[in-house]
């Protein structure tokens, strides 16, 4: 297809839409059929600095309107998003490939940010206390920090941007996102229908493309801090550059999620809860089951009971009616999952269920069937590495504490669940697992909006997290006044 047929997107800058300074374009594909969608343009930093200086500007603005006005403005945006609810996850399904189902919920999730932003009046109470001393008094206020930059990644198009931006506009600031090159099409949408619900000029504004657009965001002087989701290199750059440039950052990176199966454990629930947190999305969720440690006692008969069901998955175009397993995002992506395949044997894994024979594997899209490995240790690269696609390890553990402390020596935390009955156990785990987000007899345990997401270790750089009071916190700054009345 020749660029004439698609659109070329454009950047969304003071409350317009404008071409990038550059001819140097990519392609955007639905990755279920390789067709091309879109092409994103891969923005310069000429492009970057004038977007930043747009919001710099409307800051001076925004921060001034009442927090009362500032989330009425949030309510009509999650009405909008409400009434655009289908179209939204259409989109996502379309240039991510999750199934229709999944993207629902994402969209979902996205519009429970913008509720808990809403909030935003309550949440910028201060504190204060009358009597510090004899007639003195202190309070403490919450102000906005001024222009953030949000940089996200290809797996959530809706739910991450919207961990972000609401909260940050709700406060007082104002925002400059850089999303995905290889999902660009939502965030674009995103901003038609926030402009509908009356939001200023400015305000929110969108540079689309890469490296470049990163490395502008976290060196311009007036971004005040950066919220970025990604993978673990990444996040590791983002959090060093920036904070070396004196702003605030939060990097949510990788992960390898571990879950614990112990022998007491309802094995239809786990079985069924594992699945869809190891193959749903395509496996390409920073919370999927990646390793299961299962208790040898019941392990035969537990990988019977997941390859029974991996067996039943429908595999295809997420659009289409029934479809569970979707494609991953690129060719490129689908080669490395099948090197990854090809180590975990070399590994000498035990081959379970092997993804790359599946009728759907051999079309036309980056499909890979659900793969399981059995025998899996840490030593491994298929232990250790995040793979970001459906392919699951499970090693075999004689009890709880060689569960955890397996568990323990990854240098990612994200999730951890445990599967079981026991309550001593259910403790004992939540003691001593080094993980940020714990999830008992359930398979993905991502906290909703109002909760911090909180990863540890390797999967997260910096101190407050996105979402909850931590998110509220990462986007304002306080000042404390002391008082005597003369
Ligand atoms: P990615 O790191 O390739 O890209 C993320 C963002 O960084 C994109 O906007 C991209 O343009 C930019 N980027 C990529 N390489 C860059 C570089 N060298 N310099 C500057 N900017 C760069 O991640 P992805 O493949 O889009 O997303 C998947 C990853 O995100 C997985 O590792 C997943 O675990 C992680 N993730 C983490 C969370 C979490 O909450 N911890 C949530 C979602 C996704």
């Amino acid at each position: 297809m020749t660029k004439t047929k698609v659109e070329i997107l454009r950047n969304y800058v003071g409350g317009k839409w404008i071409e990038a300074n550059t001819d140097n374009t990519q392609e955007v594909i639905n990755p279920a059929t390789g067709e091309v969608i879109a092409h994103v343009p891969l923005s310069t930093l000429e492009d970057t600095n004038h977007a930043v200086q747009v919001a710099a500007k409307a800051f001076e603005t925004w921060k001034e309107v009442p927090v009362p006005k500032r989330a009425r403005i949030l309510f009509k945006y999650q009405q909008l998003l409400v009434n655009h609810h289908e179209e939204l996850a259409r989109l996502i399904t379309i240039e991510n490939g999750k199934n229709l189902a999944e993207a629902y919920g994402e969209v979902q999730r996205g519009i429970e940010n913008v509720e808990f932003a809403a909030g935003a009046p309550t949440l910028m109470m201060g504190e204060s206390l009358p009597s510090i001393a004899t007639e003195l008094e202190s309070g403490v206020y919450r102000y906005p920090i001024g222009v953030i930059a949000g940089i996200t990644p290809f797996n959530f198009p809706m739910m991450v941007p919207c961990w972000m931006f609401p909260m940050a506009i709700a406060t007082g600031n104002t925002f400059v996102m850089k999303p995905s090159e290889r999902t660009p099409l939502l965030a674009n949408r995103l901003a038609e229908l926030f402009e509908e619900a009356g939001l200023p000029a400015g305000v929110f504004n969108i540079v689309h493309g890469a490296h470049d657009v990163v490395n502008g965001l976290l060196d311009h002087k007036q971004t005040a801090a950066i919220s970025f989701v990604g993978s673990q290199p990444v996040a590791d750059y983002v959090y060093k550059r920036g904070t070396n440039n004196l702003k605030r950052v939060q990097a949510l990176a990788g992960a390898k999620n571990h879950s614990i199966v112990l022998g007491d454990a309802n094995l239809e629930n786990a079985a069924n809860q594992i699945m869809n947190a190891a193959f749903g999305s395509a496996g390409e969720r920073c919370m999927a089951a990646s390793v299961v440690a299962v208790e040898d006692s019941i392990a035969d008969e537990f990988i019977e009971l997941l390859t029974e069901k991996a067996n039943n998955i429908q595999i295809g175009n997420g659009l289409d009616e029934g479809v569970f397993l979707g494609p991953v995002i690129r060719d490129n992506h689908k080669e490395r999952t099948l090197g990854y395949i090809e180590t975990g044997e070399k590994e000498g894994a035990k081959l379970v269920r092997d993804g790359r024979r599946d009728e759907a594997a051999q079309q036309e899209g980056y499909f890979v069937g659900p793969t399981i490995f059995d025998n899996v240790t840490s030593e491994m690269k298929i232990w250790q590495e995040e793979i970001f696609a459906p392919v699951l390890s499970i090693s075999r553990v004689s009890n709880l504490e060689e569960g955890i402390d397996l568990t323990n020596q990854s240098r990612f935390a994200n999730g951890a669940c445990i599967f079981t009955k026991d309550g001593g156990s259910v403790r004992k785990f939540r003691e001593t697992i080094d993980a940020g987000m714990l999830g008992v007899n359930i398979g993905v345990p991502a906290p909703m909006a109002f909760f911090p997401f909180s990863g540890w270790k390797d999967s997260f750089y910096g101190d407050l997290h996105a979402n909850g009071k931590d998110g509220l916190q990462f986007y304002t700054r306080k000042k404390v006044i002391t008082t005597k009345w003369v």
